[in-house]
């Protein structure tokens, strides 16, 4: 039912709106209100559609479904847009914007399995937890041809395709959204786009095929997603002058090999590796095969059996088969051009790490020192990564230490031994994964010269908050304030000072900068990253000696706040987020011993080898004994949160020099089912990103700007009558004036005062009348 005074149907095309008309602004005209639908929260935050029955100034009485009949205050009521917009497929389109809306329009069309919207220049994805029949040829076709109109990834991926090409500019597709939201799987969706354009050779199905092969090997489930990425990862797909795919180069970001403890650790590992049922994983004669084992006598998978039937809770993963799953990957590596002798020692690395976690100790002596036990376990290992059993062992229970100019040899104590073993592991996985990264790199042909273009796609963690938060969550939000910087500062900041300065009018609409919170973690020498690196530089730090340090520095930051003993909280963009600094400063220093790298490097075997001589190379890692190196100038640079901040500069400063395209994920409900659409799960979500912003900001700005040069040069020839002067903005007037286009819908820009050239006009939805 339309109220007369509304603004629906007086114009077909969205009207120039102030941010204020989510609300009825005129309290006078309330009695009016009578039959008109509006939405009213319930105490338990969800919003329900009612019809307003009678309504004065202040209350209104309202019917809500179910026959429920209320009384409420006005202040409580927001009001629904017609019927005619249920749906709209952008969500500028709606004349009431407000949270309630935008749930209602997004629910209305998830519920028919139109899973994409958009929001402005944004998209935004709900997952759908099934197959939907929205992708494939024929629909990369008809977006090719421009055919169907509705949001998708393939329209984000062809608008970047078309962009890079008209500007000669560099593209990027930034995804975002929680764990489980579909980032991967829509970056895979829009690899799949661009991909479908052909290269030649080949090459695009080599770039479809790394997926496979990242997933197997950096993927884990997790409680929140069967498939979860472990890592980040940002694909930038080449292309040549003639717009073909020439290559593509993949970088990736801080892989999680580190969990609160060793056995997490190595379950995780069992589980990454293409386990998706540890029964037929354990059945499977192919992993027996390449594992060179029985499958059954590893430690971890049965920690990980046994877990599962204390927690009455599977690991399994329903609907994977891993015989299949492991004919997928093996068939990847052979399309990466990963020979089969490469491929069996990066399975022997794997089989190496999982037969470590089977390595114990005894100890030898009343000072708690031990060895390693020479059971099958070690034997195993030696022989995968193609050493002696004796360095093993001398290299699991020793560690030679350089005192002044004389080398000692210490022994190990059983924690100290067990760290070892651990941090071996860990080393051993974390280069197998860079070095297939390197492979797939080198066979997608990284360091041919590079003719054309690009686009990059980044599919990166999102934002974390659990109820234990630790150095992963720590790095991970961190790396988010900084995407979420990039993406206001793309469609708010940019914008409003680029109005501000071209003398356009617009109404400014407010936005949360986080500057204050990248400030707390960036800034020096009193930042959250600079105090973790000196404390991990001292000898004596300790993770609550950490804690303490930030508390004495750091009470007065209105983003961060000291808790008790060792934990301290952030306010992030998208909320508190308490962390425990519990393992900060051994995960930040990630120490590998000196002894571990020499043992790799007298292995006989060439992956261990490569592995030692990257580790040395990239001198990320303090190898020279149990501490830290102090003060240094490379002690900085050592550490993983250090480097971590260093990739993040790099990636922002790449993803600056191009033309982002932001697609948003989100996840509708916790279970990872279909058809649940969780209102406060969903609006959580949409606040954490801005996308109410982002529709308000583009609803009130002008979308499409020009130089009045380029557009009088486009355009000009449209004109019936020659124009008196021939000065750009001579024409463009004239152009608007004689197609009578309304004068609401551009303003003329006054130029940059430093290049008078620049003048710009600016146009709102002005290509809807050309
Ligand atoms: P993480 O941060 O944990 O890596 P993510 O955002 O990458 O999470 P995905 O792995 O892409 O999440 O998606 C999780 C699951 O959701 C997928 O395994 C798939 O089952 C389902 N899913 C996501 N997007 C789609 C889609 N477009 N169609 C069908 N199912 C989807
Ligand atoms: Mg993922």
């Amino acid at each position: 039912v339309l109220d007369e005074d509304s603004e629906i149907g007086s114009s077909p095309l969205p009207s120039v709106p102030s941010i204020a008309d989510s609300k009825w602004n005129d309290t006078a005209s309330y009695a009016k209100k009578k039959n008109v639908q509006a939405w009213y929260q319930l105490s338990d935050g969800n919003w329900e559609l009612g019809k307003i029955i009678s309504a004065s100034v202040t209350e209104s009485i309202i019917s809500l479904p179910e026959g429920k009949v209320l009384k409420v205050q006005n202040d409580c009521l927001l009001p629904a847009n017609p019927d005619i917009l249920d749906g709209v497929d952008d969500l500028m389109q709606l004349s009431y914007l407000s949270e309630p809306t935008v749930l209602y329009n997004l629910q209305y069309r998830y519920d028919r399995d139109m899973i994409y919207t958009k929001a402005g220049p944004v998209l935004v994805a709900i997952n759908p937890f099934k197959k939907v029949q929205l992708y494939g040829n024929e629909y990369i076709e008809a977006y090719q041809r421009k055919s169907i109109q509705n949001p998708h990834v393939y329209a984000i991926a062809d608008t970047a395709l078309r962009e890079m090409k008209r500007d000669e500019v560099n593209q990027s597709i930034i995804i975002s959204g929680e764990s489980g939201a579909g980032k991967t799987e829509t970056a895979k969706i829009a690899m799949q786009y661009l991909a479908a354009l052909g290269g030649g050779s080949g090459i695009e199905y080599e770039i479809l095929k790394t997926n496979p092969i990242l997933e197997a090997f950096g993927n884990a489930k997790t409680l929140r997603n069967d498939n979860s990425s472990r890592f980040g990862k940002l694909i930038e797909i080449l292309f040549s002058e003639t717009g073909k795919i020439s290559g593509a180069k993949i970088q990736t970001f801080l892989l999680e090999k580190v969990r609160s403890s060793s056995a997490d650790f190595f379950a995780l590992i069992c589980l990454k590796i293409l386990v998706s049922d540890v029964t037929s994983f354990m059945n499977s004669p192919e992993w027996c095969n390449v594992l060179k084992v029985n499958v059954r006598t590893i430690y971890f998978i049965n920690f990980v059996l046994e877990l599962q039937l204390h927690l009455e809770s599977s690991y399994t993963i329903t609907g994977v088969d891993d015989a299949e799953q492991f004919r997928i990957v093996t068939e990847a590596l052979d399309v990466v051009h990963v020979t089969k002798d490469d491929q069996e020692s990066a399975f022997a690395m794997l089989a190496a790490v999982l037969w470590l976690g089977n390595v114990s100790f005894t100890i030898i002596d009343n000072e708690n020192h031990v060895e390693p036990v020479a059971d099958e376990a070690l034997l195993t290992v030696a022989k995968l990564i193609g050493c002696e059993v004796k360095e093993l062992q001398l290299a699991l229970s020793t560690r030679k230490m350089k005192v002044r100019n004389d080398i000692i040899v210490q022994k190990l104590k059983l924690s100290q031994a067990i760290d070892t073993r651990d941090a071996l592991a860990k080393s051993i996985y974390s280069c197998l994964f860079d070095w297939l990264v390197e492979q797939i790199n080198k066979s997608l042909g990284v360091g041919k010269r590079r003719t054309g273009k690009s686009i990059s796609i980044l599919d990166i963690y999102g934002f974390e908050s659990f109820e234990r938060n630790s150095f992963e969550q720590f790095c991970i939000n961190y790396a988010n304030e900084r995407l979420q910087q990039h993406f206001n500062r793309h469609l708010f900041k940019l914008e409003q000072e680029e109005y501000i300065q071209d003398g356009i009018d617009w109404t400014k609409v407010e936005f949360e900068d986080n500057q204050a919170c990248l400030n707390l973690f960036e800034k020096k020498p009193l930042g959250l990253l600079s105090l973790l690196d000196e404390e991990s530089t001292f000898p004596n730090g300790t993770d609550l000696s950490f804690a303490n340090k930030l508390k004495q520095h750091l009470k007065s930051n209105s983003c961060f706040k000291g808790e008790r003993e060792k934990a301290f909280t952030v306010s992030h963009y998208a909320g508190e987020v308490s962390y425990d600094t519990t393992g900060f400063l051994e995960k930040n220093r990630d120490l590998m011993h000196l002894d571990s790298v020499q043992l790799l490097s007298s292995c006989k075997t060439s992956l261990p080898q490569k592995f030692a001589s990257s580790m040395l190379v990239q001198s990320e890692k303090p190898v020279v004994g149990p501490l830290f190196k102090s003060g240094g100038a490379d002690s900085q640079k050592l550490s993983v949160a250090a480097k971590f901040k260093g990739q993040l500069f790099q990636l922002m400063q790449r993803l600056e020099s191009t033309t982002p395209h932001f697609i948003r994920c989100i996840k509708p409900n916790n279970l990872q089912s279909p058809g649940i659409y969780e209102q406060g799960l969903v609006l959580q979500q949409l606040r954490c990103c801005g996308v109410l912003e982002v529709v308000r900001i583009s609803r009130s700005g002008f979308p499409t700007r020009m130089t009045h040069q380029k557009f009088a040069r486009r355009y000009g020839f449209l004109l019936l009558e020659s124009v008196a002067s021939q000065d750009p903005l001579s024409v463009s007037v004239a152009i608007l004036h004689q197609f009578n286009i309304l004068p609401d819908l551009y303003q003329f820009g006054k130029g940059r005062p430093l290049d008078r050239r620049l003048e710009c006009l600016r146009t709102q939805e002005i290509g809807r009348f050309m």
